[in-house]
């Protein structure tokens, strides 16, 4: 009897159409993350990383299609000035390639061709970015531990590391080429580094808050 219940309610719960509608407004969530893009594209490494990526032509197109919207390509590729349609193509594409700019396509009148239709992804830049900087906390958190032990000398030619012993050893120069061996303060580095780490985490405050 039991069973029977149970089985009932598990049949009640898939058919439940609330369930259903939570489940659709979570999906929503995820994509629809707004972007303060006016803020985004004025901060340089978002710039930068999109110009190693596409070069200053393909920044130009991502913005374009940021403050225009949905864009067809052709139309976009003689708002934009390019002499041949399919000249675009490959800024789109290399942008495609980090997910900066996503397409639609779409067959008109029954033609052999497609139609594509392209946007802007402007949130994937805040999310590579934010990547980019938990990454370089995370590794120098690393190397902050490997440089917690104590002091070391460094060649200025090589830059190889000798700690205290081994530098005393080898009168303070170079097994390699010679060079004279710098003492590095521990202490130093690791103020550097945290500065760097404390840097980048004011970053990611800047970027948390283009999330609107
Ligand atoms: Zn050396």
């Amino acid at each position: 009897m039991a069973t029977k219940k149970a089985k009932n309610k598990v049949k009640k719960v898939k058919s439940n159409p609330k369930i259903k509608k939570t489940k659709k407004v979570v999906v929503k969530r995820e994509k629809k993350i707004v972007i303060d893009t006016n803020k985004l594209l004025k901060l340089e490494e978002a710039r930068k990383y999109v110009v190693d990526v596409a070069g200053e032509k393909g920044l130009e197109v991502f913005e374009f299609l940021i403050s225009k919207g949905e864009m067809e390509e052709n139309l976009l590729a003689k708002k934009l000035k390019f002499e041949k349609a399919n000249a675009i193509r490959k800024f789109l594409y290399r942008l495609y390639n980090k997910n900066l700019v996503s397409y639609r396509k779409v067959r008109k009148n029954n033609k052999a061709w497609y139609t594509y239709f392209w946007s802007a992804n402007p949130e994937k830049l805040v999310f590579i970015i934010r990547e980019m900087y938990e990454e370089e906390i995370k590794q120098t958190k690393k190397s902050m531990e490997l440089n917690k032990a104590e002091d070391f000398y460094v060649c200025d030619i090589c830059n190889r590391r000798y700690d205290v012993n081994e530098a005393l050893q080898n009168d303070f120069r170079c097994k390699n080429d010679g060079g004279v061996l710098t003492h590095i303060e521990s202490g130093k580095i690791l103020e550097d580094k945290q500065s760097r780490i404390d840097f980048l985490n004011k970053k990611l405050h800047v970027l948390d808050q283009l999330v609107k």
